[in-house]
């Protein structure tokens, strides 16, 4: 077995905390990588305190990772050693139903492996992410990046990044189409950077009028202040799409007026309790109301590819892994330019 440092749970009511566990060995076709960096995303403070569903403890989050390869399985095909190297969100999943031979393991109907407070295909096995030195992954789940990338400012792309890339890809959204992004945090910064990239006209909603010098630096070229009933009247009738990236409570029913006909609104961000939605919000202007979940590992290495050739990385600010609980205290007050990164060499 394979003695890995990590910063655990070891229940929901209890801080993060040094711990070594044991990671499998290296098996023929596992690749074993050192973690370099790895992002700090809004749903590894959720899944500690169980706001979602129960946990699996010790919980060791973090599942937007990078590092380099120190050791391949017999028969690894694809990676070497001294590769770069990364895993998101996902480690495994059944790999015979219809969604994942659609490359789409995120919907795995058997249950995928997330990454971290999930169950390794074995169903019994826990799995232990990325506030950890070094991870061993299946090789069909280890994404590729070339050498030269900013590593850091990588790593969010993992979650952050292939959460926003995959449903602007999915409703093909690009030139000719008016994108509002609805919240400017982790998410939204990287679905503002996706959509200029992308050619689409991009807006980002927001309730907080000082991000707009922020929103026009990342390239948006318009900014709406949710809160100011003139701009929101304005702004009916006018978007393609709505890209949603808020998980607090908002009212669905106003920003789907805002919608042209045909348009669609996607949720991204898990807001905590069940929405109010009125029929008319829909059916006047044909509306849809629609949600993506990160994205298959295909696409991942796609977005990858995507953002090294067009240089596109998160905006992020570094800290010590000791750092992590300021980290998150700041992350609840949105206090974030836009994605905490730990530098793993500090564990
Ligand atoms: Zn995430
Ligand atoms: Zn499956």
């Amino acid at each position: 077995m394979i003695e890995t440092k990590a910063y655990a749970a070891q229940d929901e009511n209890t801080p993060l905390a040094p711990w070594t566990f044991e990671r499998r060995e290296v098996g023929p076709h596992d690749v074993q990588f050192d973690i370099l960096y790895c992002g700090v995303c809004h749903s590894d403070l959720h899944q500690i305190k169980n706001d979602w569903f129960p946990g699996i403890f010790p919980m060791v989050p973090g599942h937007e990772i990078v590092g380099r390869i120190v050791k391949v399985g017999e028969h690894v095909k694809g990676f070497k050693v001294g590769d770069l190297a990364a895993t998101g969100c996902l480690v495994d999943s059944c790999r015979v139903c219809e969604n994942c031979k659609r490359d789409l393991e995120q919907y795995c109907l058997n249950g995928n492996s997330q990454t971290y407070n999930g169950l390794e295909q074995d169903h019994k096995t826990p799995t232990y992410g990325g506030y950890s030195n070094t991870i061993v992954v299946n090789e069909d789940f280890v994404l590729h990046l070339k050498e030269g990338v900013d590593l850091a400012a990588v790593a969010p792309l993992l979650c952050a990044g292939i959460t926003t890339y995959s449903p602007l890809r999915h409703w093909k959204v690009g030139k000719g189409h008016k994108l509002a992004v609805l919240g400017l945090g982790g998410l939204g910064h990287m679905a503002v950077k996706f959509g200029v990239a992308f050619g689409a006209d991009v807006t980002v909603l927001s309730t907080s009028p000082k991000k707009e010098e922020d929103a026009k630096k990342l390239g948006a070229h318009h900014f709406v202040v949710t809160t100011d009933p003139k701009q929101v009247e304005a702004a009916k009738n006018s978007f393609d799409f709505i890209l949603d990236t808020v998980s607090a409570e908002h009212d669905f029913n106003m920003y789907l007026s805002l919608l042209r006909t045909d348009g669609v609104h996607i949720c991204v961000g898990v807001p905590p309790k069940p929405a109010q939605i009125a029929a008319f919000s829909l059916l006047g202007g044909r509306k849809s109301l629609a949600g993506s979940g990160i994205g298959g590992i295909k696409e991942t290495q796609e977005m990858l590819d995507f953002c090294a050739e067009n240089n596109i990385v998160s905006d992020i600010e570094m800290i010590d892994i000791k750092d992590i609980h300021t980290a998150y205290d700041r992350m609840e007050k949105g206090d974030v330019r836009y994605r905490f990164v730990i530098d793993m060499a500090t564990l």
